[in-house]
């Protein structure tokens, strides 16, 4: 019986997750290729538990992610493919885009052209160019792997005639500017202690930062303003409780910082825009 077999995996997999019901939901629905809505609403009932799902236990057992064993992760208004060698995109980044959201609406604007520096599976630069239908982007990563799965997740989306991915090292390279750039770096301590799931198979390269987590920041920071066009504004990514470090290197670079929360109330983006020269001290008149 179905309903029996799903209560039996949500007990196995209590040890190795924090939703054990849904990850079991989510792995027959995959076993028997129907969605996980179709399995709650019975489209499966009566049918037998298929026998590749004893083997997609397994895998979740031996912790590795849902979103590797699906090969897809939903982020914003997307589905999106992942698989080892590219991040699997948080709800978390999804600051990110009401982020900048909030500084192009408070300047009634929108952005035309974007650059989501460390791309990854392109979650960033494609959940904008889904929100801005009329805009344009480049995506960079380091990893080919990486701007594999960007590449085919431009496509998945219909977004391959605004989205173009390139190997690079930053701002390497770039020569455009941008009225909008998005940037979710690596900054995890080099001793920080992660759960197996994301230890044991995310890319280190995506989530490590040095002793600190903030050298990719320190890198890229001072890059940023020779990349943006007037008006326009850099949204990073930051670790909880990495907002005055980050905010001070920006400051150095000649940005203005704001920050916006996660919805579990850390300081999750920071918006950086140039500091504008202040006119309140000249005699008028
Ligand atoms: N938020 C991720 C994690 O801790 C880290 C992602 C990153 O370093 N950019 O799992």
């Amino acid at each position: 019986m179905l309903a029996d077999r799903l209560r039996q995996a949500t007990d196995q997999l209590a040890g190795v997750s924090d939703t054990p019901r849904l990850d079991a939901e989510l792995l027959l629905a995959h076993a028997l290729e129907i969605s996980r809505d179709a399995l709650l609403l019975g489209a499966a009932n009566g049918r037998r538990v298929p026998e590749a799902f004893e083997a997609l236990i397994a895998r979740r057992l031996a912790h590795e992610p849902i979103a590797y064993i699906l090969g897809e992760r939903d982020f914003w208004t997307l589905s999106l493919n992942v698989g080892p060698g590219v991040l699997i995109p948080r709800p978390d980044s999804e600051t990110l885009i009401e982020a900048a959201i909030a500084f192009f609406k408070d300047r009634q604007a929108s952005p035309r052209s974007i650059l989501d520096l460390g791309t990854g599976s392109g979650a960033l630069l494609l959940a904008a160019l889904d929100h801005w239908r009329q805009a344009f982007g480049l995506g960079i990563d380091q990893s080919e792997v990486a701007l594999g799965f960007a590449r085919s997740n431009a496509v998945r989306n219909s977004m391959s005639d605004r989205a173009e991915f390139r190997l690079g090292n930053w701002c390497e390279g770039v020569e455009h500017r941008f009225d909008l750039i998005l940037c979710n770096p690596p900054y995890v301590e080099s001793d920080a202690v992660l759960s197996p799931q994301v230890h044991a198979f995310e890319p280190a390269s995506a989530l490590f930062a040095g002793p600190d987590g903030l050298d990719d920041y320190r890198v890229l920071i001072p890059q940023l303003s020779a990349r943006l066009n007037e008006g326009g504004a850099a949204v990073l990514e930051i670790g909880a409780g990495q907002a005055a470090d980050v905010a001070a290197i920006a400051r150095a670079a000649g940005f203005e910082v704001q920050a916006r929360k996660d919805l579990a109330g850390h300081d999750r983006a920071l918006v950086l825009s140039p500091v504008l020269f202040s006119c309140k001290d000249r005699v008028i008149g």
